[in-house]
């Protein structure tokens, strides 16, 4: 099977049906982003699938910014967060109680909740959100039902995760020529309605560490596809000093000190990469007494 350095995505259309998709592996890229963190196996599985979707999700959409896929429900899962850039630069992070389950369902791990997109434009101008609750048996049902509801498009998505690697496949039912026919619409139909159940019956194994060529193969081989040239995904946090400043200038000078005067510093790791910063009394002087135009905090930093 082929192998993949980093991550790779890639576009497909049926030729002569109104049907695209988006193939994704992740290798390199994945492991990089779970070297940072320690979950247990089957909350990492579903970051990984998250994480997958996000770039799904960031393929179908046209923007320049960030997008954020968020799950927060009251399962063993409490907050997973999949960031991903309009290039395909990826971070994640979960929050989870300690599970001594040695299985656990998505429906376990999820609880009841909600799933949130949000787009955020890179001049900040605009904002798009979108937000369903978090109904099915897994996540790439969530997906599903995200898309019919959010966008109206007929969307069948497979997920997969494990140590190694992540892979996706999402495919779309956009909409026809307005010149087709009613007998070609039937007939596209019937291909939409041929192709679902293959999406759905994805080997695991074959979306890990197969090729999109392969991938493929098993969901449209008998259709005239064109495969795109692929982009590629790595792992990437934007964390940085100054944003830490301007999370910590929000919460005020009283509990910046207050702080101090318990732990002798302040000190924040970020929860995507773990990267520690530490602010000694001087720096917390400086947070005070410069900057009078702070950068805003980030909301899940
Ligand atoms: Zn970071």
């Amino acid at each position: 099977m082929a192998a993949i350095s980093d991550g790779e995505l890639r576009r497909f259309i049926l030729e002569r049906q109104p049907v695209r998709g988006f193939w994704i592996r992740l290798d390199g890229a994945w492991r990089e982003l779970r070297s940072h963190q320690h979950y247990p196996p089957l909350v990492e599985s579903l970051l990984g699938e998250a994480v997958t979707a996000s770039l799904l999700l960031a393929a179908t959409l046209k923007f320049q910014g960030t997008l954020t896929l968020q799950l927060a429900g009251d399962g063993l899962v409490n907050l997973l967060v999949a960031q991903c850039t309009h290039d395909f630069v990826i971070r994640a992070v979960a929050r989870a109680d300690a599970i001594t389950l040695g299985q656990a369902s998505f429906r376990q791990l999820v609880g009841d909740g909600r799933l949130t997109v949000t787009i955020e434009a890179e001049e900040r101008s605009a904002r798009y959100q979108g937000i369903v609750s978090l109904q099915g048996a897994s996540l790439a049902e969530c997906l599903e039902n995200y898309f019919a509801t959010s966008e109206q498009l007929p969307t069948r998505i497979a997920l997969a995760a494990d140590a190694l690697s992540t892979g996706g496949v999402l495919l779309q039912k956009i909409p026809g020529a307005s010149a087709q026919g009613e007998a070609q619409a039937a007939v596209s139909q019937a291909v939409w309605e041929d192709l679902q159940p293959r999406v759905a019956t994805l080997d695991p194994t074959l979306l890990l560490r197969g090729s999109a060529e392969q991938v493929l193969a098993q969901v449209c081989a008998e259709h005239d596809c064109r495969l795109f040239q692929g982009s590629s995904v790595r792992f990437a946090c934007r964390c940085s000093e100054g944003r830490v400043a301007g999370l910590l200038r929000s919460l005020g000078p009283a509990e910046m000190h207050s702080i101090l005067a318990e732990q002798g510093a302040v000190t924040v790791t970020c929860e995507f990469c773990g990267r520690p910063y530490r602010f000694d009394s001087i720096d917390v002087e400086r947070l005070f007494t410069e900057g009078a135009n702070p950068e805003a905090p980030h909301s899940v930093n």
